[in-house]
């Protein structure tokens, strides 16, 4: 092991100087990926050295999402505490079911878990878990709505139509999770949005109206706390009202931007989320903890029971169900991503990770404001959003984006509201100042001025 982690650290040297030299790695043709890297794997053994040499390579050659030109996903950046508690949680390689295989690491995560739920504003009844995403965080959102509007669900599968509620704006995953929990995707209902990406509760009303009318049981609303192409908020305080009049389990998907919860300042963009019965966010794009960082709290942890905790005898054989989270987890043997949050929170405290997202919110109104006092830039989207979408001299977006990646020069990508097209910059990385959001614009801005011919002709397509 010893000589492993002298190689790890090597290599670890190697990608940071890296990160600072060739901050974009030349992507490769995927069909000549051998031609560069030997990923073959054969019979016999190689030497150390060559073993190393390619490992190497491997790292090298790799795309960089901690680097300063890195904008592409709700990621980036790397928060080296968290880093050094998820390295920390490989090496003891608990897995988080039973108080008797992980110990300590239990409370970790429900001094997590209770944290939260106390900053949410939950009660006493409220518990939680870490599961494998964002996607998954609202599957069991759904899934837990679902049990609670019929718990024979379970037994009997639907013998009703049940109909769920999200906005047109909301993340794909709420389309395939209505499909995984057995309701069908055309029981799922998109709300329409006003003109800034937010979800009209009036429309969630009309709807819900129109579907009872018709014989279906409306069960589950999901509102978005940062959607995924805009990064706005649903008024969740006015769709809570609707769900409680008709009844139904409001789930807030906040994996983009519910770390908002940290920051005094920004809490209000989630007004109304104590009302909420479920509640996630990723700290892996926020908090910049590496991937996966997922937590979902529940107002009522009995929910979370009745949905995923079968008494396996085998397996719990000590302690209460409270240490024993694999009662409430959809896998068996299940990774530890608390530790990393816990070393992140312990090390800077609560006061620290509202810095770090009260400091995204101040680089993105800085790169709003220099897109939008820039004759050059269209701008599109909200001025209080960690997504800057724009266009720029009306260019079409996905070509400049796939030009600016396959020429090495930045990582971003582009998305859509509505017909329009747009480059979306995301502010994520709270290791970013404002000059590295300079330095993006100066990168952009120089990469066109020295291709402006290639782009002439794509202009056209631009909305
Ligand atoms: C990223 C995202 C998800 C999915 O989270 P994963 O961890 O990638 O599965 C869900 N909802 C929203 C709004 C997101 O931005």
């Amino acid at each position: 092991m010893q000589e492993d982690l002298k190689t790890f650290i090597d290599i670890a040297n190697k990608l940071f100087e890296d990160e600072q030299n060739n901050p974009v790695t030349a992507p490769i043709n995927p069909n000549e990926l051998n031609q560069h890297i030997d990923l073959t794997l054969n019979d016999n053994p190689i030497a150390y050295n060559e073993f190393v040499e390619t490992l190497t390579k491997l790292v090298l050659q790799t795309p960089k999402t901690s680097s300063k030109l890195f904008f592409n996903q709700l990621f980036g950046g790397r928060q080296s505490k968290a880093v050094l508690g998820d390295l920390l949680s490989i090496l003891l390689n608990n897995s988080m079911y039973t108080y008797k295989v992980a110990g300590p690491q239990v409370g970790v995560e429900k001094e997590i878990i209770n944290k939260i739920c106390g900053i949410v504003g939950y009660g006493e009844e409220s518990g939680g878990t870490f599961t494998a995403g964002g996607s998954m965080s609202n599957f069991k959102g759904m899934l837990m709505a679902r049990d609670a509007a019929d718990l024979k669900i379970r037994e009997q599968g639907f013998t009703k139509p049940l109909t769920a509620y999200t906005s047109i704006e909301s993340h794909y995953s709420v389309i395939k999770n209505a499909s995984f929990i057995g309701m069908g995707k055309n029981n799922l209902r998109f709300i329409p949005t006003n003109n800034k990406g937010e979800m009209l509760a009036s429309e969630l009303e009309r709807q819900i109206l129109e579907d009872i009318a018709n014989g279906f049981t409306p069960f589950f609303v999901n509102a978005t706390a940062g959607t995924t192409v805009l990064g706005v908020f649903d008024p969740i305080d006015e769709i809570s009202i609707v769900c409680k009049r008709y009844n139904l389990w409001l789930h807030v998907d906040g994996a983009y931007c519910g770390g908002v919860i940290f920051s005094k300042k920004h809490k209000q963009l989630l007004k109304g989320i104590e009302k909420s019965d479920s509640f996630n966010f990723n700290a892996h794009k926020m908090l910049g903890t590496p991937l996966v960082c997922s937590v979902i709290v529940v107002k009522n942890k009995k929910y979370l029971y009745n949905s995923f905790s079968i008494d396996a005898d085998y397996l719990y054989q000590t302690d209460g169900d409270d240490f024993n989270p694999g009662k409430t987890s959809f896998q068996c043997g299940r990774k530890n991503e608390a530790l990393k949050l816990w070393t992140l929170w312990k090390s800077i405290g609560t006061n620290g990770l509202e810095d770090m997202v009260n400091h995204l919110f101040d680089l993105s109104k800085f790169a709003y404001n220099y897109v939008n006092n820039h004759p050059d830039y269209t701008v599109y989207g909200s001025d209080n959003s960690l997504s800057i979408c724009f266009n720029y001299k009306g260019i079409d977006a996905s070509d400049l984006c796939t030009a600016l990646y396959e020429d090495a020069k930045l990582v971003v990508g582009f998305g859509n509201f509505r017909n329009d097209k747009f480059i979306r910059l995301v502010a994520v990385n709270a290791n970013n100042t404002e000059a590295d959001i300079l330095k993006f614009f100066e990168e952009l801005e120089n990469y066109v001025s020295k291709n402006e011919n290639s782009f002439l002709s794509t202009k056209t397509k631009t909305k």
